[in-house]
């Protein structure tokens, strides 16, 4: 069956297309790219006014599936990622239990082909049960379709350790994904150490507690040559960090996430709403701005969500005892288009580098091209549509949005993946 979108702006800096066109598509592949273009048989969808992106890809997921289906599944995790615009994402490892060995990335690899609504690749753990005491079956898990090695939840606290499984990582050619945060720096830290922690009374997780490990990374990146892919950036000085090791030509690349982007620790109030804790932070309005200006100017690769799904009992007690994360997958474009696209910051070329290109280059997915011949998976963008954040928008099984209660600017109307509506009129279909 043919399908045609008419009259899209359609934007691919990858290969220098922004243009008002049409576009045909057949047996799951984009046949046809052009004006005025017709098909015999088949659907016509009329796209004028809206925008289509490469498919975009969050990089940064915890679907919770093993073990904590009550917050969200592959099945659920999936549906909100095409809400929200994705047609791709990546499942972070630590499950209940963690996905340390072969079998566990291929367990969620076929949950994904038989329950995905859009596509899902896993990342298995760096280290045994993410204990950091020994290396966990990376050739196994590569060989199941591992595209990265993760700790995720957690740092690596030796350095010894984490230059052992770089080491051995290299030879895989895969990345290894690294949360930074030392320990010993950040004991029992919940909110960026500084002015709001004393005020609120919270114990303090300080900026440095993620940025020696940012820069010890790096130095081992340089050590072992093995890629490096550091995530959820949230201060000024990782940035800074990362901007010296690109310099100096280190495979290093990072993401920075929509919470640290457009929320601050100005925005943790005596509410104590636990829907602003996070792992790391929320920081100053000086570290917000240097992530974007990092993005700007291509320090920082793409961006993700970090979509962290808790169950409302949990994240209904006190902050101190509250679970870290926000959920992120439903609300990631809008706020990109709200802050970014609307107030002419940013364009929509740089959406879809830092929402599509730039995240499947930091893990080596596969290529996604708005070009003929090319894989059909698309975003088509409503820029006017407007978005309010309440319960009822959430298509993930868990409610624990930081956005809560906001209004925002344009969303995804529609995803095709592989040719297929994931998303259609707004609505999932699949
Ligand atoms: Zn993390």
């Amino acid at each position: 069956m043919a399908l045609l979108l008419k009259n899209a702006r359609v934007v691919d800096p990858a290969v220098g297309l922004d243009a008002v066109c049409d576009i045909v598509i057949r047996d799951g592949l984009i046949a046809e790219i052009g004006t005025d273009l017709r098909i015999a048989k088949g659907e016509t969808v009329e796209c004028a006014e809206k925008v289509v992106l490469p498919g975009l890809a969050d990089i940064h997921t915890h679907l919770r599936e093993p073990g904590r289906e009550d917050e969200e599944s592959v099945h659920t995790g999936t549906r909100a990622a095409a809400h929200g615009g994705y047609t791709a994402i990546c499942a972070m490892p630590n499950t209940e239990p963690v996905a340390d060995e072969g079998s566990s990335v291929r367990f969620l690899r076929e949950r994904g082909e038989a329950e995905g609504a859009v596509r899902v690749y896993p990342l298995g753990a760096i280290t045994a049960k993410q204990e950091g005491r020994a290396l966990a079956e990376i050739g196994d898990m590569v060989a199941e379709g591992a595209v990265a090695l993760s700790d995720d939840g957690h740092g690596v606290q030796s350095a010894g350790m984490m230059r052992l499984a770089m080491d051995y990582v290299k030879r895989f050619g895969v990345p290894v994904v690294s949360h930074c945060e030392d320990e010993a720096l950040v004991g029992k830290g919940v909110v960026n150490e500084g002015v709001v922690s004393t005020r609120l009374g919270l114990s303090g997780w300080p900026a440095a507690g993620e940025e020696v490990q940012v820069a010890r990374d790096i130095r081992l990146c340089e050590l072992t040559g093995c890629r490096l892919h550091l995530a959820h950036l949230s201060t000024a000085g990782s940035v800074e960090l990362v901007r010296r090791a690109k310099a100096a030509g280190l495979p290093v690349t990072c993401e920075v996430t929509p919470h640290h982007l457009f929320l601050t620790e100005d925005d943790l109030t005596e509410s104590y709403d636990t829907n602003l804790k996070m792992n790391p932070p929320l920081r100053t309005a000086e570290d917000a701005a240097a992530l974007l200006a990092g993005l700007l100017d291509g320090t920082v690769d793409c961006i993700a969500t970090d979509h962290a799904p808790h169950a409302p009992h949990e994240k209904a007690l006190e902050f101190e005892l509250a679970p870290f994360g926000t959920t992120g997958l439903e609300t990631a474009l809008s706020l990109v288009i709200t802050h970014l696209v609307a107030t002419k910051k940013a364009d929509w070329a740089q959406v879809a580098q830092w929402m599509s290109i730039g995240p499947r280059a930091a893990l080596a997915l596969p290529v996604v091209r708005i070009e003929v011949g090319a894989l059909a998976d698309l975003t088509i963008v409503d820029p006017e549509a407007k978005v309010e954040v309440g319960a009822e928008w959430f298509v993930s099984k868990s409610r624990n949005s930081a956005f809560l209660g906001q209004k925002l600017l344009g969303k995804a109307s529609d995803v095709l993946v592989g040719g297929y509506f994931a998303l259609r009129n707004g609505k999932v279909v699949v």
